[in-house]
């Protein structure tokens, strides 16, 4: 028999202006990690992403203010829990972003160039990253989500198109 449960789905994307953007999410508690429930918003998170052609998503995005975000990787889902940069370069760039939560709308935002961040796998085990350039942009921007900042609060030269 089909497991229509075990499927990932689409997740509806909460969009802006809306109040569950703009809270401070809370940390997850590492024992939930390894439940199945969580493992099912993984899939469906990462899923979701990919279907809707987003280089990351959080949680705050769909609903949910907890601290998760998953990043695309040259087309394969990676998942940070609790993420925390530890180290960031003075180096500094300016570069374009958009946002799944914010439709059709760009603008240029300064990022730190190179970023050091720990977090908490989809395992539920501690990892860490190094990332420079568009990874470590896209880090930073859904690490704001976490904490209620859009990109638009930051940009410039912002166009809708
Ligand atoms: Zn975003």
């Amino acid at each position: 028999m089909l497991k229509l449960n075990n499927m990932p789905k689409i997740l509806n994307i909460i969009l802006n202006p809306n109040p569950v953007l703009r809270k401070k999410s809370v940390e997850v508690e590492v024992k939930k990690v390894n439940t199945e429930n969580f493992k099912k918003l993984f899939r469906d998170m990462a899923f979701t992403m990919l279907k809707k052609d987003g280089v990351g998503l959080a949680a705050p995005q769909i609903g949910k203010n907890i601290r998760l975000i998953t990043i695309n990787i040259e087309g394969r889902p990676f998942i940070m829990i609790n993420p925390e940069i530890k180290r960031k370069s003075i180096k500094k760039e300016w570069g374009e972003e958009g946002c799944l939560s914010v439709p059709r709308t760009f603008g240029k935002v300064l990022r730190h160039f190179k970023i050091q961040c720990v977090f908490i796998n989809a395992l539920g085990k501690k990892d860490k990253i190094s990332a420079s350039g568009f990874i470590a942009r896209i880090i930073q921007h859904e690490l704001d989500h976490l904490d209620g900042i859009l990109f638009v609060d930051k940009a410039k030269d912002v166009k809708i198109t």
